[in-house]
């Protein structure tokens, strides 16, 4: 082959071919310094931010502190938070046009899977203490077996009274654990048997104590013990159980995962990377062209039902507002939510290398490779998904082409092997435009997830383009 002709063939080739794009191929010196300093700020966000409502807490307070004010109040400002029950949390910056002519959301959800504690989670047994659980979202339950646990929550007595608290995250503190099965003795309890039954909901019982109160004549000391400590540290008794959420995660802080440190490890990635990465846009962003949200739900690790949810009302009240603050009519909210566009931002499972067998290697999104879109998810023939038209995905190309975003598309396994849902189905019924796009991650829904720093960095590049993008 001539050279001319090779030079024509190589051209032909960058031109019409697909290369995926790994971010540090493109990162010069500068720019992996800055993807570096983004992990140690969103490590900080995920040890703060363990649980929902405390998601909630420190939006709110970095939100404050770059001078947002309260929607539902009467502070003048273009930029507002609204705290939706101390669950859910918006953010809004008002555009240059009027709402009504569209918004641009990004929606992430800030629950991830965990134990909560049933509502009478307080027993003994052989002379030990502990608190029964309640599995929420989608665990394999033999992760959380053996490894410390932290207790983080609130409770609220029946005279109004709030407690708060956490228990487990500090070096001093003590930790909490649901014990495992020793290997001598597993065979038929667990060995034998398909790993769906071998570990049931019932056992994810929690260690919490093994002090008796009183002597062998008083009964249930191990429980009395327990209780008589929270009412003197905590000033509750046993029914005020009924009316909490206290929920136990993963002890301890997210990590730098790898000798090079390009990694994150933690728990609550999903979706607190995309929820972070949100907060971060919305916060950096000036006066855009059109008002711009972020929305960051609760609930959607258990399909978005509940007041808190993406399935509740709470966006039309939203829009609602923005529209009075704009001096435009309220009414015009269903209006300016037809003609919104939005990024559902959520995580998305990485190529694992030691189960290439569940993903269709050319369609699956990689670690290192940018933030990743999924046109559709849900399961089967495309059932229970948005499926987001051409004509948005192709725009958005535009915006991150223009904006130097490294991204990619994939989908969420094989054909038939599995599959998952996110919030954009239920923001899609309000007729706006929206895309899944948000990080890979490996061991997702486990309390250690894992993900790359520079897809991190792309996925907040990638969001701070689209609310600037125009
Ligand atoms: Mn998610
Ligand atoms: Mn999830």
């Amino acid at each position: 082959m001539e050279a001319q002709e090779k030079d024509e063939l190589k051209e032909l080739r960058e031109r019409l071919m697909v290369s995926p794009r790994l971010v540090w191929d493109h990162a010069d010196a500068a720019t992996r310094e800055v993807i570096m300093a983004y992990g140690e700020r969103y490590k900080a966000f995920l040890d703060r931010a363990k649980t929902e409502r405390q998601a909630v807490e420190e939006i709110e307070r970095q939100a404050r502190a770059q001078g947002f004010v309260d929607l539902t109040g009467n502070a003048p400002g273009a930029r507002t938070f609204y705290n939706y029950r101390g669950k859910t949390m918006v953010l809004a910056v008002a555009g240059r046009r009027p709402p009504s002519q569209g918004l641009r959301l990004i929606a992430s959800h800030i629950d991830s899977p965990r134990l909560d504690l049933k509502q009478y989670p307080v027993y003994e047994d052989t002379d030990l203490a502990f608190l029964k659980t309640h599995y929420y979202g989608g665990i394999k339950k033999y992760q959380w077996l053996a490894r410390p646990l932290a207790l983080h929550g609130v409770i609220l007595k029946a005279d109004g009274t709030r407690v708060e608290l956490a228990v487990g995250e500090d070096a001093g503190d003590p930790v909490f654990t649901v014990c495992d099965l020793l290997p001598h003795l597993a065979r038929k309890a667990q060995m034998d048997k398909k790993v769906t039954e071998a570990f049931e909901g019932e056992k994810l019982n929690i260690l919490v104590g093994s002090l008796p109160l009183g002597d062998k004549e008083t009964k249930e000391r191990f429980k009395l013990y327990l209780l008589k400590y929270l009412e003197e540290r905590y000033g509750i008794q046993e029914e005020d159980f009924i009316s909490a959420e206290l929920e136990a995660v993963p002890a301890g802080p997210a990590r730098d995962l790898g000798w090079d440190r390009s990694l994150v490890g933690g728990y609550g990635q999903d979706d607190r990377s995309c929820a972070f990465a949100s907060l971060e846009a919305i916060l950096e962003t000036p006066e855009p062209e059109y008002t711009s949200l972020a929305l960051f739900y609760d609930k959607e690790e258990v399909g978005s039902d509940g007041n808190t949810a993406a399935k509740s009302c709470l966006i039309e009240d939203v829009v609602e507002r923005l529209l009075e603050r704009a001096g435009e009519s309220p009414q015009l909210w269903r209006r300016a939510l037809m003609a919104s566009r939005a990024i559902s931002g959520d995580v998305t499972g990485a190529l694992d290398p030691d189960y290439p067998e569940v993903h269709e290697k050319r369609n699956a999104a990689r670690l290192g490779y940018g933030v990743a879109f999924h046109k559709y998810g849900g399961s089967g023939g495309k059932y229970s998904t948005n499926d987001a038209n051409a004509e948005y995905v192709a725009w958005i190309r535009k915006i991150f082409q223009e904006h130097g975003v490294v991204w990619q598309a994939g989908e969420l396994g094989k054909v038939d092997e599995g599959g998952g849902g996110t919030i954009a189905k239920y923001l899609a019924v309000y007729g706006m435009e929206i895309l899944d796009c948000g990080t890979p991650l490996l061991s997702m829904h486990s309390p250690f997830e894992v993900a790359s720093k520079a897809d991190l960095y792309m996925t907040f590049r990638g969001y701070q383009a689209f609310f600037t993008g125009a």
